[in-house]
């Protein structure tokens, strides 16, 4: 099956990706791990898309596309691959097309998550932080420290990440809103868009996803 997973930021895309990518056997390739790949390995790619974020600057889609392209025809993913985080615009979605029927293939579906804004901003905004370990995270509502600020696991402070406030939330949802979001409507026009409500807990929506995607076949 080839899948591309969108949704906003906080819908627990990356949580979601790897589970689907395991239970349907095909890889999951996000852009971060696209980008990190090309970049470690010196590709021609990974040099030009560092000059950019070395610069400061937005990596060009067709560097992207590139990249996408280079590991969708990797033997693993001959069969099928989970997208994440690309296409991130409707350019991109189009560049995909195009790769993709160059190769004589089309997508299966594309799993749009969705989450209802105030949701987001309260999954975001509400983590906390251990200053002494990343990995010692909370949430001031859903997994509250037993001290308010201090952390469970080794008494450390607890602090909000910039990139988590409620401003740089509410900031990546509008770029969502205008970049990402109309890709939904393009690829509705192909009848592709499955829409999986993400609340409730992890598997819990693993399991709506895979329901629907069986049932579509
Ligand atoms: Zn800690």
């Amino acid at each position: 099956m080839r899948i591309v997973l969108v949704g906003p930021p906080g819908a627990g895309k990356g949580t979601q990706a790897a589970y689907l990518a395991k239970n349907l056997a095909i890889p999951h390739i996000s852009t971060g791990d696209l980008f990190r790949a090309n970049i470690s390995q010196g590709t021609d790619l990974g040099k030009k898309a560092k000059a950019f974020m070395d610069a400061g600057e937005l990596v060009p889609d067709e560097v992207t596309i590139g990249m996408a392209r280079d590991r969708m025809n990797q033997p693993d993913a001959i069969g099928g691959f989970l997208l994440d985080g690309f296409p991130r615009n409707v350019s991109q979605a189009e560049a995909l097309d195009e790769a993709l029927k160059e190769d004589g293939v089309t997508l299966d579906a594309v799993l749009d998550l969705e989450v209802p804004e105030e949701e987001v901003v309260k999954r975001i905004a509400g983590r906390r932080i251990c200053r002494n370990d990343s990995s010692h995270v909370f949430h001031v509502s859903y997994s509250a420290p037993k001290q308010e600020g201090v952390c469970d696991v080794c008494g450390g402070e607890l602090y909000q990440r910039d990139d988590d406030s409620e401003a740089t939330v509410r900031k990546r949802l509008e770029v969502y809103h205008t970049q990402t979001e109309p890709i939904i409507d393009y690829y509705k026009a192909q009848d592709l868009v499955v829409t999986i409500p993400a609340l409730g807990k992890v598997e819990e929506v693993t399991e709506r996803a895979m329901a629907a995607l069986q049932g579509g076949e």
